[in-house]
């Protein structure tokens, strides 16, 4: 049975029982109840599923892997983490980050002067915030003044000019200040997409000249005490972790050089981000080549063996890691609204009386007296007779229903073949699987919900969520409902999708995209003015009825809302509108009738919402 790869994703957070997907904790609640759900509530469209309690998942296992690390290894120093807010700074995200760790010393990051005020406004007191990136005066006295609140902030100095401003800023503010990392420009890189933020050429952090210029300046103008981290960031989803290792000794070293040149605070190695997600649906295509443990234990071996060579403290350790801590929780699923190839019905086929083409005639006879045994070499023979008869059509010797007929009869003959090899000959079918693929159409956006696809062809594990005791016998590739021709997944080989052939004018068919809880909420961009799907977090809890509840629900934007957001003037938009239909010749009972469908679809969102004659999708 076609299991999506399930099992190399998910890390048991979804499992499949009973043919649909279930969400592996406390009741066990199948994601398509969950989904039918929220759509009786009238929450239609593509939505987006959040699971606080993976949050915590994550978050446990890295302090767990540590923790396990520092005690195997007898390691004399401590291990902290915070978020990298951005990687996701939702607040149905960052809140419930915030809460469900605090037991655990685990602070925020921030980049950017709003993503610092999320951090001060949220972070729990005692735990660290860092702040990383390029920040002017007003960013590093937004520091000062989160230390003066009592936060244990430290700013990473990207370069030295930021470190004049520092010590510009603490000649004019109170005590406590903020502490002081140094980031290094490491010669070591990391592998895959995102590896640029590493090696001699980065746009961040200090070389060795610039470090010992950052030592002297410090101690000239006494703040060298608060200097207590340094820090470095290889890239993220490393894919292996031999740069990795590299990075750490390389840090390992310039942090026992700089205590041995008289930073006595300086206590903590912070390792940035990069901890991968295994995002592979298939043997062979794995993200990375290390487990969490292994991660872990380099670290703390690593730190610890240089600190015992060089004689020096063993440092805290830090983590910034984003993406393997919010991955997980998120779940997009995409309603599946249409089956290119369901047109191609036996009743779509209009032959003539005694005029078809001879290759027509023949596709015909290839169809009716199709049996498993010639199932391959006929479809064959059809792929090639709809070659000849499309030459025909554009050589203007075959008209219009000839042509017709032809995808009508090359499409039933796919579907009839598959049926017929249902369970023999798969391989067969593998070979050709590129020219028989069914498209997908999918009511979301890749650009809003999967924007790292469309830029970067990051896949994502995706899969039905129910008929998975079904063998699914479509090849299949997807398509949005943007009319860009980017926003499509298409079928690839190396990688195949096979999705169920169901008739979505009859049943209800959805896909859920996995492990878009990291980087793909705030990249998502709104092209063709699709706003983001509507959201809500899974509670669980043991007092309700059904074990767990639909909470923090969070609608799509409403067509008005999003265009007041590109800053229209929407109340001239309706104006003009109005007095277009005004002008119009309708009647007045009329007129008053479209004003008000227009209203209503104004204040509804951009996804689509009527396709099949059933009604609402
Ligand atoms: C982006 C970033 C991170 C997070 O990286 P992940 O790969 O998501 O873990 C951490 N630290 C810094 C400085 C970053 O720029």
């Amino acid at each position: 049975m076609v299991d999506y790869g399930i099992k190399l994703w998910s890390n048991d957070d979804f499992i499949i029982d009973d043919g649909v997907v279930k969400v592996n904790y406390k009741v066990k609640p199948a994601l398509i109840d969950i989904v039918r759900e929220a759509r009786e509530k009238g929450y239609k469209g593509p939505l987006l599923l959040r699971f606080p309690h993976l949050i915590e998942n994550q978050i446990t296992k890295i302090y767990e892997a540590f923790h396990a690390a520092i005690r195997e290894y007898q390691y004399q120093g401590c291990f902290k983490a915070v978020f990298p807010l951005k990687v996701n700074q939702m607040p149905n995200f960052v809140l419930p980050l915030v809460e469900l760790s605090n037991d655990k010393c685990y602070g925020l990051e921030a980049g950017s002067k709003s993503e610092l005020i999320v951090a001060m406004a949220y972070t729990n007191k005692g735990s660290p915030i860092t702040v990383n990136g390029f920040k002017d005066k007003e960013m590093i006295s937004l520091g000062f003044i989160a230390a003066n609140m009592g936060h244990d902030i430290t700013l990473t100095i990207e370069g030295l000019n930021e470190l004049k401003t520092i010590i510009e800023i603490a000649s004019e503010m109170a005590e406590p200040y903020p502490n002081i990392g140094l980031r290094i420009r490491l010669h070591s890189v990391g592998t895959g997409i995102w590896a640029k933020s590493g090696g001699i050429t980065s746009k961040f952090g200090l070389t060795s000249t610039e470090l010992l210029e950052a030592m002297k300046i410090l101690e000239h103008s006494k703040l060298l005490h608060k200097f207590t981290m340094i820090h470095f960031h290889i890239g993220s989803q490393i894919s292996d972790i031999s740069p990795l290792k590299k990075a750490i000794r390389e840090v390992g070293n310039i942090y026992a050089e700089l205590r041995k040149m008289g930073a006595k605070n300086l206590t903590a190695v912070n390792i940035g981000g990069g901890l991968a997600v295994e995002y592979a649906q298939h043997e062979s295509m794995n993200c990375k080549n290390y487990t969490l443990a292994e991660f872990s234990g380099d670290v703390v071996f690593s730190l610890k063996e240089i600190a015992k060579n060089k004689n020096e403290l063993e440092p805290d350790i830090f983590i910034e890691s984003g993406r393997f801590i919010s991955a997980s929780h998120a779940v997009l699923v995409a309603p599946v609204l249409e089956l290119f190839s369901q047109e191609y019905e036996e009743s779509a086929l209009k032959l003539k009386e005694d005029s078809n083409p001879p290759l027509v005639e023949e596709l015909n006879d290839l169809y009716n007296s199709i049996t498993e045994k010639n199932a391959i070499e006929y479809l064959h023979d059809s792929l090639d007779h709809m070659e000849s008869l499309l030459t025909l059509f554009d050589l203007g010797y075959i008209d219009l229903q000839d042509r017709s007929n032809t995808e009508v009869l090359v499409h039933l003959i796919i579907k009839k073949v598959i049926k017929l090899l249902k369970y023999k000959n798969h391989n067969e079918i593998l070979k050709i699987q590129k020219s028989v693929q069914e498209r997908y159409l999918l009511n979301c956006s890749f650009f809003q919900s999967l924007p790292d696809y469309w830029g970067l062809e990051q896949n994502f594990p995706v899969m039905p969520l129910d008929r998975l005791n079904r063998r699914p016998t479509r090849a299949a590739s997807l398509w949005d409902i943007t009319c860009d021709s980017d926003g499509e997944i298409s079928f690839n080989p190396q990688m195949p999708l096979f999705l169920h052939d169901v008739d979505v004018s009859k049943e209800e068919y959805f896909l859920g995209f996995f492990l878009v809880g990291a980087y793909q909420e705030v990249l998502g961009m709104r092209h063709n003015l699709f706003t983001h799907p509507t959201e809500f977090s899974i509670i669980f809890d043991d007092e309700l009825n059904k074990g767990y509840e639909i909470a923090n629900l969070l609608e799509a934007q409403t067509i008005v809302d999003v265009l007041d957001d590109l800053d229209y003037d929407t109340k001239e938009i309706e104006r003009i509108l109005k007095q277009h239909i005004e002008d119009s010749d309708l009647d007045v009972e009329t007129k008053k009738a479209v004003l008000g469908k227009l209203y209503v679809m104004l204040s509804e969102n951009g996804y689509l919402r009527t396709i099949s004659p059933q009604g609402v999708i």
